[in-house]
């Protein structure tokens, strides 16, 4: 039997070309930029490394940021033609906060990537890093009308500490960004309603972790809905006192024991995040 062969159409224009940089040119910048920003660097592709190993990697699409030690007002963010398995500490990208590209680099980042960071570094200097992801888990927690329930030790972290933005603008532009900004008041945590998730630190290591928490509390809401049973819903009062003790912003930086534990499982398997 014969199939009988369809034309394929052609594809439209070919997408705007980015570059074509490879992940990695062999040049190091170890030497080139200061100490604390090599430093900063390093924890910042381990960063994106752990995501990709716990959480998901959407593609290229989805990046975390880090203020410079010595310019609060410039950052590092991940280039837009890398997963974030494949960053290292030299092709992250430096802007500033009006997203400017203000380093010379083989790399870019995204308009939505440099946009969104920079609108939130601006809107409130205390952060100092954001994660931004599209998991299945947190996809699924922006689709849901009632956002993070608190049905976890994990979620009652986020008790009535998370802000919600809803997906009504053009998220890629600085308009839109400093929106979302807005958005997320003077909280540290944003769901991006039918989109996915926001979460912010004092420190990379901060950021990274809540992430996590964030994930597993996405991972574990969208499990017990599917259980179809009944569920527990702790109390008000439990939730507020959980989220006291175990959502403090400010209680991790690079020498708490999960950031430790999580840098030690980078250098072991994922050793040229540092090149
Ligand atoms: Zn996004």
């Amino acid at each position: 039997m014969r199939f009988r062969a369809f034309p394929i159409p052609a594809f439209p224009d070919p997408m705007p070309d980015t570059h074509d940089t490879p992940a990695s040119t062999g040049t190091s910048l170890q030497g080139a930029v200061s100490p604390a920003e090599w430093t900063l660097r390093c924890e910042l592709a381990a960063a994106h490394r752990l995501v990709a190993h716990f959480a998901f990697v959407d593609m290229t699409y989805n990046h975390i940021s880090a203020r410079c030690p010595d310019n609060p007002g410039h950052f590092l963010v991940k280039a837009d033609n890398v997963f974030m398995e494949q960053v290292t500490a030299s092709n992250l990208v430096k802007y500033d906060l009006s997203g400017k590209q203000v380093m010379a680099s083989a790399w870019k980042a995204s308009p939505a990537a440099y946009n969104v960071h920079a609108s939130v570094l601006s809107a409130r200097p205390e952060i100092m890093a954001a994660v931004h992801t599209h998991s299945p888990a947190n996809l699924a927690v922006s689709a849901q009308a009632d956002g993070l329930l608190p049905l976890t030790q994990q979620a009652m972290r986020f008790y009535e500490r998370i802000a919600y933005y809803p997906n009504e603008v053009d998220d890629t532009t600085r308009e839109g960004t400093d929106f979302m900004a807005k958005a997320l008041g003077d909280k540290w945590v944003m769901i991006l309603e039918n989109h996915g998730a926001l979460v912010c630190g004092t420190t990379i290591a901060e950021a990274y972790i809540y992430h996590h928490f964030f994930e597993l509390a996405c991972r574990a809401q969208i499990g017990a809905l599917a259980g179809g049973v009944k569920l527990k819903m702790p109390s008000h009062e439990t939730c507020v006192e959980r989220a006291r003790k175990f959502g403090r912003i400010g209680a991790y930086d690079s020498k708490s024991r999960d950031w430790v534990a999580s840098m030690a499982l980078v250098e072991k398997h994922y050793p040229d995040y540092r090149s």
